[in-house]
């Protein structure tokens, strides 16, 4: 089971610089040579594996990527300045594909790894290059040659960095919900994926962190019922785990100790997983017996803090997400 991040680009080298035809003029050089200097190269595109970026959020909004052009030659025998490279980052581990033939150009997973994927062109030759014993004075100079054009598939596999868990009802799928529906820059993220509980939100940094529902945690998960292995894979990869309780519920704290009980069991070191508690549904509890909840849910998880939050209503997310932002060190 993975969650598949696709974009479609396209990408196009700069185009050459023309040559030019051009003579010397110079006094008491009665018939200066041919002196057109040759067009610079168009730059070329580039990818490069960037270890910040987790997602291909960007790309749903850009889709053509070109280089600079290179310039044209000059007299004087000048060559053009050749076009800057572009130079696109994207996530590690993003595999890029030709978009028709689906050949895999390349998969950048290292940090800084570069794959050109589309040259750019050659520049013209300036007439300076067609001098010969026959022809003094050549007029002849090319073009420069357009740079490759193509569309691209990117491809990455997504990992979620933010897991939530929590026991059935205690409001996962609505907080996710919230956190993309907020966004409206994101609500529209389209994911290829076969779990329905998965949102992307965009951090302060620009690019988008991946938070999944982790349904209906791990109740006898840790004996490999239900879950694929794939799937529990995933959870180990997360970063930072939010525990979310319901405050409506007859015994918070005791949920939290189920739930923190099934943690123990799962083993795999996902007990020690830097996470937040987090008491939703806050309206559900009267303002006066809210302090003796937090309390109660503080004592049963050992000291941890506890954040409030509705998700049904909004309100504390922001706090809740800067929470999460200092936590995964962003
Ligand atoms: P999940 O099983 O953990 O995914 O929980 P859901 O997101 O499906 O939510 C369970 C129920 O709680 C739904 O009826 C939600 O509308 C409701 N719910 C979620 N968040 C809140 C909240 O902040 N306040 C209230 N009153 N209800 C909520
Ligand atoms: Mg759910």
């Amino acid at each position: 089971m993975q969650f598949i991040d696709q974009a479609r680009i396209t990408v196009r080298g700069g185009r050459g610089g023309d040559g030019i035809a051009a003579f010397r003029r110079e006094k008491y050089v009665p018939a200066g040579g041919p002196s057109g200097g040759d067009g610079g190269h168009g730059g070329h595109v580039v990818l490069e594996a960037d270890g910040n970026l987790q997602t291909l959020l960007d790309f749903k909004y850009k889709r053509l990527f070109a280089a600079d052009d290179g310039r044209r030659g000059g007299p004087n025998k000048c060559t053009g300045s050749s076009g800057q490279d572009l130079v696109i980052k994207v996530p590690c581990g993003t595999e890029v594909r030709h978009l028709k033939s689906g050949i895999l150009l390349g998969d950048l997973t290292q940090g800084g790894e570069q794959l050109v994927v589309a040259f750019g062109g050659r520049g013209g030759l300036g007439n300076a290059h067609y001098l010969s014993n026959r022809n003094r004075a050549p007029e002849k100079f090319t073009e420069g040659r357009d740079g490759e054009e193509w569309p691209v598939q990117l491809e990455l596999k997504l990992l979620a960095e933010v897991g939530i868990i929590g026991l059935p009802n205690a409001g996962k799928s609505t907080l996710i919900a919230v956190l993309s529906a907020a966004r409206p820059k994101i609500a529209d993220y389209p994911f290829t994926t076969l779990i329905p509980n998965l949102g992307v939100v965009r951090r302060p940094s620009g690019d988008g962190t991946v938070f999944a529902d982790i349904p209906g945690l791990i109740a006898g998960a840790a004996q490999g019922a239900g879950l694929g292995h794939d799937f529990l894979r995933h959870i180990e990869r997360t970063r930072l785990l939010i525990h979310l309780v319901d405050a409506g519920s007859e015994d918070p704290a005791k949920d939290l100790r189920i739930v923190e009980q099934e943690l123990e069991a799962y083993g795999h070191g996902l007990v020690d997983r830097p996470r937040l508690l987090v008491l939703n549904k806050q309206e559900l509890v009267p303002d006066d017996l809210m302090p003796e909840v937090i309390q109660d849910l503080e004592s049963a998880s050992g000291g941890r803090p506890v954040m409030t939050v509705s998700a049904a209503m909004g309100r504390g997310l922001d706090t809740m997400l800067e929470a999460v932002w200092s936590s995964l060190g962003i």
